[in-house]
Order: structure tokens, then sequence, then C-alpha cells
């Protein structure tokens, strides 16, 4: 795992903006890698043939060559020979020998060179004076086919009398009396004594013997060479019969006094075929060799190919995988570098890839306040003094925003794929809203806690608020007897004529007595109606709805609003707009409503700060025309206010800023609302504070006009 790879694998952001589509791209590429491969292979192919092509015709050129050279050899060799037999002719008149001695020496001149048929001395007219035959020659030359050639050597020694030295004649074929024959060719000497012609010797040469004796020694297998006319005509021929499939030819003209003879050589090659030589074979061997190269190039392009798709294949899943991962892992060396992280922990820090890969300590996630201490348990960890628990640990780390949340954070060796150790791979997942979880339903148990004792407080309320309206009623009547006694007395109006009228000082303090009584017993009375509103609480009702008028709302909660006002130095002013219908409602839930929300603004008010209180409770007909027909309840304080992150949560359940708070009653307040077809909604109120609007059905004209009479109407305190 590369951190280029993890770079590009963790930010899909820097893919390519406009790439073609997917299909034509890759037969684009498959295209083009084939055409490069066929371009190949046609130029190895080509290379080759031409290699081969050069090769063989180097080769050949080689064999032509040769032969050229060797037949000029055999031209000069030819030439040598005539030479010297020319000198061993004339050697036979050396000392002017006598018939006998002559044709001894001829004799012994013919024994030696086999080309020579037969050697004669002729006198000035060219009678023959002796001749010599050659005793290589079977059938002997008859005179008749020896008279046939008279012509040629008349001219011969015509042409040599002429240039003055010896001169041949032209070719001729002799038959001969065995059926055969051959062709031949004189030579004439003129034999000169003291300046004068004192006859000729001519010499009679096989062309055939020629070529055996002289040429046919040097001659290599497979070569044949042959005497021709200029014209082409074949005078004599030794050497090879067909072998190869080539034939190379050669020619070179062996020009003698008085006549010219073509030497012609030809060479049976089986040539430039594939093996001729070794250069060739050099080349084949290196073509073969270089195909082999090729189809194996080819197999592992293709190996390579299937495994690169593999790959390519395993890194898509890869990514996949990691992509749809919420767990985030990081990858760290021996020095505590990152070298990898995935798209998950990038979130989760808020920080991207790029910035991240390559760094050490001290991280940019982690708290500058923990750093310190992060940066000694990496020390640990790299020293490999401590293997990391396999459950886990846990941490804290920070997002870019500044904002610390707990990780539970694993970790394991890194093992590359040589089994070496190259670092520590983690896997980190964001615990803080398990925190939460945890945390909220810890709260939940604490409230459920209290509700429980708050529960059990209510139904003491409930059952004081019974006991207590026997002792009150009691009083109340007992104030109300008591004023009865002392109503005339007091007055004077009702004195028994028996009776001696009380002095005054004594009327004067009966009066006194009176009125405390009526103070007890209006005492007595809100008493009593403090202890039936609790009452009416706290006992459990069905759910109805009444008509009532706003007027009677308010007068059923303001006793007990009054006295948390008290207790907290709260003014209280209420206005009700004049001629406002009765609300169509559920009334202890609406007075509930009310109560929590004034209940609420006291509390925003209990700070020291905060001078003067003043809770505002405020009803009237809703303004808009969308909410014609609807009663609007404000409850405004000059509080603290509600800050933003408190709004967004204000009616969750269980959402609450203070410690002995439930959280209960602004999700409870709405729901009742919502469930009466109103809206709840709170405001900011400037300079300080809150306003709580809610908004309750009127009741409909002619109910609310049938109703009229039973419900006390509305008024307006201060
Ligand atoms: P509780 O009163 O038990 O805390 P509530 O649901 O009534 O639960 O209120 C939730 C929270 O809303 C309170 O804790 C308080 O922070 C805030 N709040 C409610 N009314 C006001 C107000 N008038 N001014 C400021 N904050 C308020």
């Amino acid at each position: 795992m590369t951190p280029s790879t993890a770079t590009t694998s963790a930010d899909p952001s820097t893919a390519a903006p406009a790439t073609p589509p997917q299909p034509w791209r890759r037969w684009h590429s498959a295209w083009r890698r084939w055409s490069l491969w066929t371009l190949l292979v046609g130029l190895v192919g080509a290379m080759l043939i031409t290699l081969v092509w050069l090769a063989g015709r180097y080769e050949a050129s080689q064999v032509q060559s040769k032969l050229e050279r060797d037949t000029a050899d055999a031209v000069a060799d030819i030439r040598t020979a005539f030479s010297h037999n020319l000198q061993s002719l004339q050697a036979l008149q050396s000392g002017d020998p006598d018939l006998a001695s002559w044709e001894h020496r001829a004799a012994g001149l013919l024994s030696l060179r086999r080309e020579l048929v037969r050697v004669e001395w002729r006198d000035t007219q060219l009678r023959v004076r002796a001749h010599v035959e050659t005793p290589y020659r079977v059938v002997p030359s008859d005179p008749e086919t020896r008279a046939a050639a008279q012509s040629d050597i008349a001219l011969a020694c015509a042409n040599a009398r002429r240039i003055g030295a010896a001169s041949y004649s032209g070719s001729y074929f002799q038959p001969q009396s065995d059926g055969m024959g051959s062709e031949m060719m004189e030579l004439c000497v003129p034999l000169l004594e003291n300046g004068r012609y004192t006859g000729f010797l001519t010499a009679t040469y096989a062309l055939q013997n020629v070529l055996v004796d002289v040429v046919a020694t040097s001659l290599q297998r497979g070569q044949e060479v042959s005497f021709t006319e200029p014209d082409g005509t074949r005078l004599a021929l030794v050497g090879a019969t067909r072998r190869g499939s080539r034939m190379f030819q050669a020619q070179q003209l062996l020009d003698l006094p008085g006549t010219a003879l073509m030497l012609r050589m030809g060479s049976w090659h089986s040539a430039p075929s594939v093996f001729p030589n070794v250069l060739t074979a050099l080349v084949t061997a290196m073509s073969v060799a270089l195909v082999t190269v090729m189809v194996v190039l080819v197999r592992d392009n293709r190996r390579r190919l299937r495994a690169e798709r593999d790959l390519g294949d395993a890194l898509a899943f890869r990514k996949a995988m990691e992509d749809s991962l919420v767990i985030g892992l990081r990858a760290r060396d021996l020095q505590g570098r990152i070298t990898y992280v995935n798209p998950a922990f990038c979130d989760m820090v808020g920080f991207t890839a790029q910035e991240l890969v390559g760094q050490g300590a001290p991280l940019p996630y982690w708290p500058p306040e923990l750093a310190q201490e992060y940066g000694a348990r990496q020390q640990v960890r790299l020293s490999g003094q401590q293997v990391p628990p396999r459950e886990g640990y846990e941490s804290v780390f920070m997002r870019r925003d500044g904002t610390r949340f707990p990780v539970m954070i694993y970790e394991a060796p890194l093992i590359n794929a040589q089994g070496l150790h190259t670092g520590w791979m983690g896997s980190f997942l964001d615990v803080s809203e398990q925190r939460r979880v945890e945390e909220l339903s810890r709260t939940s148990h604490d409230r459920l806690q209290a509700t429980a004792r708050l529960a059990t407080v209510g139904e003491m309320a409930s059952l004081l608020s019974h006991e207590l309206n026997q002792p009150l009623a009691a009083i109340s009547s007992y104030a109300s007897g008591s004023l009865n006694l002392l109503e005339p007395v007091a007055d004077g109006a009702a004195e028994s004529p028996h009776q001696p009228p009380l002095p005054e000082p004594l009327r004067g303090d009966l009066r006194e007595v009176r009125t405390a009584m009526q103070r007890i017993a209006q005492q007595a009375e809100r008493a009593g109606r403090v202890i039936k509103s609790v009452h009416d609480f706290v006992r459990r009702r069905d759910q109805s709805r009444e008509m009532v008028t706003t007027q009677a709302l308010l007068d059923a909660v303001m006793p007990l609003i009054r006295l948390q006002a008290r207790k907290l130095g709260v003014q209280v002013q209420v206005a009700v707009e004049a001629g406002l219908p009765a609300a169509l409602c559920d009334r202890t839930m609406v007075e509930q409503v009310l109560l929590n929300l004034a209940r609420n603004a006291m509390q925003a008010m209990d700070d020291a700060r905060i001078h003067p209180r003043v809770l505002e409770l405020r009803v009237a007909r809703a303004a808009s025309n969308a909410s014609r027909g609807w009663i609007e309840f404000t409850v405004a304080d000059c509080g603290v206010g509600i800050p933003e992150d408190v709004a967004a949560q204000l009616f969750t359940p269980f959402f609450t800023t203070r410690a002995e708070g439930m959280g209960l009653g602004l999700s409870l307040c709405r729901t009742v609302v919502e469930q009466h077809g109103g809206f709840l909604g709170h405001a900011r109120r400037e300079p300080r504070g809150t306003v709580f609007t809610f908004t309750l059905p009127a009741a409909p004209a002619e109910t609310a006009a049938a109703g009229a009479a039973a419900l006390p109407g509305p008024a307006s305190t201060r």
C-alpha cells in the first residue's frame, strides 16, 4: 500500500474532469496496443526477410566472384602450359638432330604432355619429314584424317611465317575411326636457321586433353569447365554433372596468336538457400531467436495485461470497500509518519488525505493540550515495547474546527508481502454518538427517578389539598358564623331592648374584630382556591373540549403564577383584549401550558443581573388573516434569552439546561397546542428576553352566544 495509491484513492475529487466514456477508452487503448504489436511484428518480419535476402545475395556474389577467379586462374594455367609446350617443342630442334634422335626426343615429350597428340617436323613446303604420335591414343590418326587437317595447318603456318612466331590454328573436329572424335587445334612453330626458314614444327592439341590435364587438376567438385567458340558452340567439356539447384557461370577469353577460344566455367551450387554458410545460419538463428523472444514477449504481455486487469478489478473493489467503510483507517510507517488514510478517516477529522499523508508527530488532529501525552504514547508504540491491546483503547481527537470527539482505536502491526514489519495499521471509530446516547440514557434515568419523586409529591399534594379542604372549610364557616354574630353588635343595629347599649370604645374594638374575621374568611377562601387549582392539576381528567373564556383560563393559573412570582420578585402584567370570544379547548391542559410557559419565563429572569423582572401575559385575537378565528396567547419575559444551539433542541423531550429541569415542559406544551390545531413558537424579544406565542381555536359565534349566559364575560385586568 503506497502513499500515492492512498492519495488517489482517498481523494476522489481529484479525478479527471471530463473523460470519454469507459468502453470507448478501452476500445481505443486495445486498438492502439494491437496496432503497435502488428507494426512491431511487421517490422521484425520485414527485417528478417531483408537480412536473409541480403545474406543470400552476398553468398551468391561470393560464389560468383570465386568462380570468376577460378576461371581467370584456369586461363592463366592454360597459357603457362602452352608456353611450356612451345619451349619444349623448340627444344626438340636444338643441336640439329637427325631424324631418329628427333623422333626419340619428340616421343619423350609426348609421353610427358598428354594434351599433345602428334608432333610433326615439316619442311618449308609443309611436307612431313618425321612425325611422332602420342602413346596414349589407342587409335592412331590415319593419313586420311590427317590430310583433312592440312588446310588448318597451312593456315597456321602461313600466319606463323607472317608474324615470325608460333601460331595456332582454329579448332576443328577430327573424327576417329572408332566412331568417336575430338576437337583439335594445331600449333605451327616456324624453324629458322640464320634468318632463313628451314621448316616447321607442328603440334596437335586435343582440346579435351588440355582441359583434363591442365585445368581439371585444380577443378573442384560441382564445377565444370569447357572451351567454346566465341559464338557459344561448345568444343570440349570436363567436370561435374548437375549437382545443386543453381548454375553460376563465368567465362574468360583465351586469345592465342592466330585464334581465340572462350573458356567457360560453370558451378552448380545448392546455394543461397537457407543454410549455405555461417552468416546465413547466424542470421537465421538470430531471426528464430528474435521470433521466439517476440512470441515470449507477446505471451508475457498478455499475462501482464491480464494481471493488470485483475489488479484494476482488485483496486476498484478495495476502493469501493474503503469508500463504504464508516471506520477510519490510517497507516503509519516505523517513523510515525502517516502513509495512508481512507475517506472515512478524512471525514472524521476534517482534513484531506493530502494534508495528512507524510505528516509526523504532532499530528494536526491531536488536541494541543494532549499532544505531549500522545507523542509519548506514539514513541512507546513505535519502539515496539508495548503491543496495542486487541480490544482497543479510547482517545480524544480534534476536528479541523477545533471540536474534540472521543474515538476508539484498534491498532495492529503492518506486515508487507515480504513478511517485514513496515509500520502500524489503525482503525478508528468515532464514539461520540455512542457516548451521547449513553449520557442521554443516564440523564433520562435520573429524570425518571425525579419524575417518580414528583409523582409522589403530586399525590401527596392532592392528599394534602383534600385534607386541608376540611379545616379550611371549617375556618371559613367559623369565620362566617363569627361575622354573623358580630355584625349586629358591631353595627349597634340589632341591639336588644333589654340590654344596655354597648359603650362606644367596645363597639370600636368589635368592628376591628369583624374586619379581622372578614380577612380570615377571605384568606381561607383564597387558600381554598389555591388548593383547588393544585388539586385540579394533579387530578387525572378525561380529555374534553369545552368553551372557556380566556379570563377563566387566566384566573385558574394566576394564583399559582403569583405564588412563584412573589418568590422570585417578578411583576406580572396581564392584558386581555376586550370582546374576545371564548376558546374551545381542554381547559386543564391549556392551563398547564400557560403555567409551564409562565414558569419558564420567570426562571429565565432568575438572574441577579436582571432588574426589573416583568412577566407579560397577553391574550388577543390572532392578527393575520390566515389565523382568523384563533385566539393568540403571548407569554413574554425579559430574561436571558435562548441561544441558537438551545433553540434547535428546545422542543426535544428531555432537553433541558437546568440541573433540576425535566426537559418535558415545552415538548408537552407543543403537543397540547398542536392537538388543538394551534401553533406554538418563540421569538427574541428586544432588548432582552423571549416571547412565546401559542394559538387556540375560538368558539364559533352561535355556540358562544348559546353559552354566553353561563360564562363569565371577558374582562381586562392589570
Ligand atoms: P425544563 O423547564 O424542565 O428545563 P422545558 O422543556 O420547559 O424544560 O424547557 C427546556 C429548556 O428551554 C429550558 O431548560 C431552558 O433552557 C429553555 N427555555 C425555555 N423557556 C425559556 C425562556 N422563556 N427563556 C430562556 N430559556 C428558556
